[in-house]
């Protein structure tokens, strides 16, 4: 067969509450996940045997460290498969940067190997295996604007966002998930869910789908990256009085977004930000698309 070219999109966290602390060590979490037009390319090629994987960033490691990398062995070790594969990895999401650009990394892996491999592995399989992986990642095989709780993985479809864009800032930080989630600042919600839900959650998810973006924008971890780099807590202030009409951290940051209702306003809020790195993105349904060749023209949904 000859190679796959798949996109794998960011992701930023519209809501994210943390609960309580599983006995796995775990969090159950609430969150609103939504896809964002940032997007990073990979080409898998078939190999005689290995996984290799060629990155045009240093950042990120491709040894045994990679989620790619992982992705692949985790289906060789499911499946028996002894073939090997090479994956050229464009990155163009920030890493370590709460987009999620490792886990979409890794759904596509999944998706992509299962295909070139010819495993025939089921859609529900893919997901389990994605938990294995990271707790974004059952969400990255999906993609869109989407409600989920336990560890991320228990996922309830929304309506796509309207008139929608976000100015994004890129803090020159990296931020690792796990110094955030046992950070001393961070101060968990404690109210036993109803049925899955806490109230907050539920009136977070109405917002939302009435068309109130900015009520139902909230992020738990901020008070402990804030904490961390009080920066991020200006950052954040800064998109506000430029105009956002909310703004938040996404995951664990240190990305923030702004909320925008026009493309026009998006660009005027992100020229006012000559000290940082910014994009303007658009909402997008899918967190994967396969491109029909190597060149990369736009094929059809996935898978
Ligand atoms: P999340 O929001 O899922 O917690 P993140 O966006 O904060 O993730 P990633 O970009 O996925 O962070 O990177 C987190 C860590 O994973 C980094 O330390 C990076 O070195 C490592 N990593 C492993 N595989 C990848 C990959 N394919 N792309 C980027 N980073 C990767």
């Amino acid at each position: 067969m000859a190679s796959i070219h798949y996109r794998s999109y960011a992701k930023i966290n519209l809501y994210l509450d943390v609960l309580n602390q599983r006995e796995d060590g775990y969090h159950n979490i609430e969150t609103v996940f939504q896809t964002v037009s940032l997007h990073d390319d990979l080409v898998f090629t078939p190999h005689d045997e290995g996984i290799h994987l060629y990155c045009d960033n240093s950042d990120v490691p491709l040894d045994e460290r990679n989620l790619i990398h992982r992705a692949a062995r985790l289906l060789q070790e499911q499946t028996g498969c002894g073939a090997g594969v090479k994956v050229k990895i464009k990155k163009r999401i920030p890493v370590a940067a709460g987009l999620a650009g490792g886990s979409g990394n890794a759904a596509a892996t999944l998706v992509a190997l299962n295909k070139l491999w010819e495993l025939g592995l089921s859609r529900a399989k893919l997901r389990a295996l994605g938990l294995e992986l990271g707790s974004d990642v059952p969400y990255c095989l999906v993609g869109g604007t989407v409600a989920a709780t336990r560890r991320g993985e228990e996922l309830f479809p929304l309506p796509k966002l309207m008139d929608t864009w976000f100015v994004l800032l890129h803090p020159p930080l990296a931020i690792s998930t796990e110094t955030i989630f046992t950070s001393p600042h961070l101060v968990r919600n404690d109210e036993a869910p109803y049925a899955g839900r806490t109230y907050a959650f539920g009136s977070a998810i109405r917002a939302i789908k009435n068309g109130y973006l900015a009520a139902g924008v909230f992020n738990r971890l901020e008070s402990a990256a804030f904490a961390l780099h009080p920066e991020l807590a200006e950052r954040k202030q800064q998109l506000i009085e430029a105009g956002c009409r909310a703004a938040a951290m996404s995951g664990s940051g240190p990305t923030l977004f702004g909320i925008c209702e026009s493309q026009e306003r998006a660009e005027t809020i992100a020229a006012q930000f000559t000290d940082i790195a910014t994009s303007i993105v658009t909402p997008f349904d899918q967190s994967l698309v396969r491109l029909s060749d190597e060149a990369g023209t736009p094929s059809r949904h996935v898978p």
